[in-house]
């Protein structure tokens, strides 16, 4: 298996990055790279970019106007925007729902949706957990009965990333209450997030950011258009959409962004020269080049099988536990001034520019535990691992 990158695969990294460096607003830049809260126009604008030179929909086949890129490009792109401090097109238009809309929309949905998908001219968000219903989504309760040529839904969801920023969110709901499966009662809607009976409430994170929401859904009318699938079929949706949502979960790219960020403050601070800080970062690189090579041996495997490959748990469980480590190294590199609560009075400075390795640390840190729970938890990775790498069937 050969994991070295092609000359045309060179020579495309260096297309982006050129695009990247000409055409990113600094400003985005900035927040991005000293991990600072992004606005919504700044992710739309960008996207918007990247719309026009046909980027922003990296996993689309080119008949529905996405590049046609490979695994590896997909990969070398992803892999740029992150070290080049660029937002990832809206992973919830892009990853998630355009290639199921691609897969099980009718062509009046493909027409309707995809373009402004791509153009993030609605941003959408995903409407699946229940309070309790994460890791056993299939546990589902949030109702639509049918009433005419709507459904009536009630119910609610948690955890809706982005949820006050959307203009729609695609949701299951549980339409048949009696099927033999939990699986099987299950439908795929897009509802309209401004329609009556529809409220959002938010849940501030300890990293002291409104990111998530529980969103609350009473009465709602969904037009029956708005079904994704069959009735009762959204299960099979689900999974596929969800199987997207772990593709390139790695982002070896923000952690080495992270690592250098450590690196930096280290410096600033005199930490660096401390033995023990030195081999940890160091610990931290080189468990990073293994999760970078088995990065690419999924991507090669999923090339030559054209299917997603079962390695990809070991991936997203490692990967973050790699990325976690490298957050808490920023955070101990940045001491008490990466708190993001403490304030410097008039004319005391920390020792690094607090723009850039300042404030933000503790923020990272603590967003960063999060990931080993979205995406698939990483006991649920390992679950899998024992079933599908390990033989041990349950
Ligand atoms: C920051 C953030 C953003 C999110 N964004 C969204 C979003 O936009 N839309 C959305 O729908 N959801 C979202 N989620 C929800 C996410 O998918 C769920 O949190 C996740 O699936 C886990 O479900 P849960 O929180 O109910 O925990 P649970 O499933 O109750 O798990 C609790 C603990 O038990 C462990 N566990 C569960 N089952 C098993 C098992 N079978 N064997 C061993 N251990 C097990 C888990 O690993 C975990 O440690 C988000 C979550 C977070 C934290």
């Amino acid at each position: 298996m050969n994991l070295d990158f092609s000359p045309e695969e060179h020579a495309f990294r260096q297309d982006v990055r050129a695009f990247i460096d000409a055409n990113l607003p600094a400003a985005t830049r900035a927040k991005v790279m000293g991990d600072r809260p992004l606005e919504k126009a700044d992710i739309v604008g960008w996207q918007r970019i990247l719309n026009q030179r046909g980027w922003a929909t990296p996993s689309w086949p080119k008949e529905y106007g996405g590049p046609g890129w490979n695994a590896v490009e997909r990969y070398i792109f992803l892999d740029e925007l992150h070290q080049g401090g660029a937002p990832e097109p809206l992973s919830f238009n892009v990853a998630m729902l355009g290639p199921v809309v691609i897969a099980y929309g009718t062509d009046d949905q493909k027409r309707r949706l995809l373009p402004r998908l791509a153009n993030l001219d609605d941003w959408w968000c995903q409407g699946f957990s229940e309070p309790g219903a994460g890791s056993d989504l299939a546990s589902l309760t949030c109702s639509a009965r049918r009433d005419g040529d709507h459904y009536i839904v009630n119910g609610q969801k948690i955890w809706q990333g982005m949820g006050h920023w959307a203009d729609w969110g695609f949701f299951l709901v549980r339409t048949d209450p009696d099927a033999p499966k939990k699986q099987a009662g299950i439908t795929f809607l897009l509802i309209d997030m401004k329609s009556p009976g529809v409220s959002l409430s938010p849940i501030i994170t300890l990293d002291g950011r409104h990111e998530v929401n529980s969103v609350f859904l009473d009465d709602v009318r969904v037009p029956i258009e708005n079904r994704l699938g069959e009735e009762n079929q959204g299960w099979t949706v689900a999974k596929h959409l969800l199987g997207n949502e772990r593709t390139n979960i790695a982002r070896v790219g923000v952690t080495k962004r992270i690592l250098a960020r450590a690196r930096r403050a280290a410096t600033a601070t005199g930490l660096f020269s401390a033995p023990l800080f030195a081999a940890r970062l160091a610990r931290i690189e080189v468990a990073l080049q293994a999760v970078e090579t088995l990065q690419l041996r999924v991507l090669a495997a999923q090339i030559k099988d054209n299917r997603p490959d079962s390695r990809a748990s070991i991936l997203k469980l490692r990967s973050v536990e790699v990325r976690q480590a490298a957050g808490e190294l920023l955070m101990e590199a940045c001491g008490a001034q990466g708190l993001s609560f403490v304030r410097f009075e008039a004319g005391e400075r920390p020792p690094f520019d607090e723009a850039d390795e300042g404030w933000s640390a503790s923020a990272v840190c603590f967003n960063l535990r999060a990931a080993s729970i979205y995406g698939g938890a990483s006991e649920v990775q390992r679950n899998i691992l024992a079933d599908t790498v390990l033989g041990l069937g349950r």
